[in-house]
């Protein structure tokens, strides 16, 4: 019988569970097993089977793909997202490119307004913000400019709070910032990391497009439909419902791609990385618009919730019924955001070390490279991973 081991990874008194058994003379029953099926995962998984040949098992602990783009139709028929409002944009014609295989698009330019003082304002702040909060009517940049600089104050860059307060000054700071933040984060933003808001996007202009990316759109039949699509390949074989410690007693593997929680892998040795969680609250109304555009944030900490999503305004759906989420952050459910402070850093940098001493096994994405990433950057982060492990577990031509 064919000699089977754990994969070299770990000390042999180490608590962790191996992520997959591979046989040392016998073939493996799949090349790769890709744990977790979002963008990181299904990238990877797509990219092994359709380029490089592979025969991939794909597992997701949820119940469907597309990790937390998933999006589904409700009870009213409403294509909504479970996870919160997913808004493609991104700058790179190669992540396009690569997605467009899987689907179509919908051109979407993202526009968010902040309820503040019984107004609706468009955020980031721009001249319109300004001129409607104070009554001003500052005609072009450079008055507006002006505005902002009167009010800006000089101090040393430590925490975010210093880094909003030293761009717009104190007042639109509390009004549209700290609010928000402490809701956000649960944290004041003079306890947070100056990378949280390392730059305001403060617009001098009337541009109020949420982001300037050169490409924004949303998949025409929704991310759910591509991630179906990029997964039909017949070396792919999906596993949902299933968690990756019951995969790796069961089946044996040449490689692992892990996009899962890095400090879950490793069993929280060095303690949990701690995340901001958040919970929706998802309801249909029977009307045919909620708000004047598909997100409006609520900034005042007298609202409970940080932010309303109308999903249509996204989708381009029409329904004689609207279905909306209001969105809470708190410290506990699914992970979500990590929680972006040197000391947390201090803590996946031990478990980062880890990760990079085992050879079959890559971490990608998200949750186990405890960074937020925007789609497109995980997408981008997964296309490089494949580059670099394709020569390593024989792929000789790369596309
Ligand atoms: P995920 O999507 O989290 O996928 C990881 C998957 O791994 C999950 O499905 C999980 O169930 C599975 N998994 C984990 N552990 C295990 C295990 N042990 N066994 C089996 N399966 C496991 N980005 C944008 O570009 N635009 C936006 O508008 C945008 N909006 C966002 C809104 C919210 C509320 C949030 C939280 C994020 C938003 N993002 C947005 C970021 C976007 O969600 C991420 O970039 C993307 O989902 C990351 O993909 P991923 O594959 O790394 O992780």
């Amino acid at each position: 019988a064919a000699e089977v081991r754990r994969q070299p990874a770990l000390p042999a008194n180490d608590v962790v569970t191996a992520p997959a058994i591979r046989s040392a003379n016998a073939r493996p029953d799949y090349d790769v097993l890709v744990v977790g099926a979002g963008f990181a995962g299904a990238t990877l998984a797509e990219r092994l089977a359709s380029q490089a040949g592979k025969r991939v098992l794909l597992i997701d602990r949820r119940e469907h793909v597309g990790g937390n783009a998933y999006d589904e139709h409700d009870a009213a028929g409403i294509l909504i997202h479970r996870y919160g409002p997913h808004i493609f944009h991104t700058n790179s014609d190669e992540i396009v490119q690569y997605l467009s295989k899987f689907t179509k698009w919908r051109p979407y330019e993202h526009r968010v307004l902040a309820a503040v003082r019984d107004k609706l304002l468009p955020i980031p702040i721009n001249r319109t913000t300004i001129n409607g909060l104070y009554g001003l009517d500052l005609q072009d940049d450079d008055q507006a400019a002006a505005f902002l600089a009167a009010r800006a104050e000089r101090r040393e860059i430590r925490t975010s709070e210093d880094v909003v307060i030293a761009a717009v000054g104190q007042e639109l700071y509390e009004t549209f910032f700290r609010g928000y933040t402490r809701k956000q984060w649960g944290l004041d933003p003079s306890e947070l990391d100056k990378s949280v808001t390392a730059r305001v996007p403060t617009r001098t202009s009337i541009d109020d497009r949420y982001f300037l990316d050169s490409f924004q759109a949303m998949p025409l039949d929704g991310y759910t439909r591509m991630f179906e699509n990029m997964v039909d390949h017949d070396l792919i074989d999906v596993e949902l419902g299933v968690d990756f410690r019951d995969v790796a007693n069961r089946v044996t593997v040449g490689h692992t791609i892990f996009t899962g929680p890095v400090d879950e892998y490793f069993d929280h040795r060095f303690g949990a990385l701690p995340y901001r969680c958040l919970d929706f609250q998802h309801e249909t109304h029977d009307m045919e618009r909620f708000q004047p555009v598909a997100v409006v944030n609520y900034p005042s900490e007298d609202t409970p919730f940080t932010r309303i999503t109308e999903y249509k305004q996204l989708t381009g759906q029409v329904h004689r019924q609207t279905s909306i989420s209001y969105e809470y952050s708190s410290a506990t459910g699914n992970p979500y955001y990590p929680i972006p402070r040197a000391d947390n850093q201090a803590v996946y940098k031990q478990y980062e070390a880890l990760a990079d001493a085992l050879p079959d096994v890559s971490f990608v994405g998200r949750l186990a490279t405890y960074k937020y990433y925007n789609m497109d950057q995980v997408v981008g982060q997964a296309l490089a991973t494949y580059r670099r492990l394709a020569p390593r577990i024989g792929v000789k031509a790369i596309a």
